[in-house]
This record gives C-alpha cells, structure tokens and sequence, in this order.
C-alpha cells in the first residue's frame, strides 16, 4: 500500500502548503481512497493538484471524525466527484453535498482488505488497510485514545504500522512492536516518539510518500 500525505500542519516536500488539519490518499488493491480532507478546500485541492491527485480518480472517502480540521475540505471536494462514495462514522453529520453515505456503526469490513474500526468512544472511526506485513492503521486525531484504537484494530489481524494524529498520546511502549509509525496532525509528542523509535518511526509532513507492506 500507498500512502500520500495530503494536508498536515508540516509541509514534507516544498511547494505544498501547510496547514492545521489532516488528509491522505490512501493506495492499495487498485482503490485511491481519501483519508479525511483536512481544513480548507482551496488548500486541499491546491495540495492536489501539486502532487497530481485528480479529484475525480478518488474511489470513496474516508471521514475519521466530525472535527473542522477532517471535514472542512468535503464542501469543495464533493462538487468535483459527484459519484464517490462517503464513509462516515455513525455520529458525524451527513454532509449536504455528499450523494453516497454510508453511515459506519460497528467495526466492518469495507471492501476487501480494508476495514474500519467502528465508531469508537471519542466519536471517531480508523481506517484499517490489510498488507502482507501487517495491518495498517490510519487514524485522524487518535481521540478515543491509540490504546483503543490499536485494540479496536487488531480484531481484524495484527497491527504492524500507524499513521496520523496521535494527539496527546504517552503510553509509548505500545508502539514497541510496529515496523512503522507516523505521528503526524496534532501529536504532540512526536519528538518522544521519534526519539524512542528511531528505526520505525517517521515523520509527516504535506507531500510524504510511504510504502508500506
Ligand atoms: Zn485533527
Ligand atoms: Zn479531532
């Protein structure tokens, strides 16, 4: 799998605009899904357009949360594919430009290999990608806490990689056992995580590129 960091507080290639928020163009079995939408349309699609993501090739839309920072962008971003279908967490509003929602409870299966881990206490849901080396986990702002959400995860097989916002997050011995983690948006404690982590561990930034299984 692929994953292309969109939108994030730090810019990781120059050209890309930073910015409070979060989005990434999630790559595997054929599927381009889009990992929430960060802030601002205009910075989400001017992000884009610089890293040659055409709006229309998204295949779904995966919403971790309500928050303005993963939704703000879905008012620009629908208009320009009007058939892509939206993955919602039970709670999370229906956006009015959205045609396709599809309104995630529980934890589920997707599509084949990508799972989500069911809206989770915090009003968020992960997306869990399968890969031959192991899960991947893509969380927005981490609210329910990483402990839940890696537990909430690994129902579905073992947890090898971690992506995103971590927030607040100090129980660092729970990442001892991943081959990648990517704490990114609103971790707070990266440099902790880095410098405990330094063979796994790496950092986001708009325009990061990472490989994984
Ligand atoms: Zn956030
Ligand atoms: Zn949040």
């Amino acid at each position: 799998m692929k994953i292309t960091i969109i939108y994030d507080n730090e810019t990781w290639q120059p050209g890309l605009e930073a910015d409070w928020g979060f989005a990434c163009l999630v790559e595997a079995e054929g599927r381009r899904w889009l990992f929430d939408t960060g802030a601002k349309g205009t910075v989400l699609l001017a992000n884009m357009e610089h890293l040659g993501i055409d709006p229309q090739t998204i295949t779904a839309i995966f919403i971790s949360h309500a928050h303005w920072d993963h939704v703000g962008g879905l008012a620009d971003l629908l208009p320009l594919n009007r058939d892509v279908r939206v993955y919602l967490p039970g709670s999370c509003p229906r956006p009015p430009e959205a045609r396709e929602v599809v309104s995630v409870q529980g934890p589920l299966e997707i599509a084949e290999n990508f799972f989500s881990t069911g809206e989770l206490p915090g009003a968020e849901q992960s997306l869990v990608v399968k890969t031959a080396q192991g899960l991947a986990v893509i969380c927005g702002c981490s609210h329910p806490g990483v402990g839940t959400i890696l537990k909430a995860a690994s129902r579905f097989g073992r947890v090898a990689a971690l992506i995103g916002g971590l927030h607040g997050f100090k129980e660092y011995e729970l990442l001892a056992d991943l081959a990648l983690v990517c704490p990114c948006h609103c971790t707070q404690n990266q440099a902790e995580i880095m410098g405990r982590y330094p063979e796994t561990a790496v950092s986001g930034g708009a325009g990061r590129v990472l490989e994984f299984g």
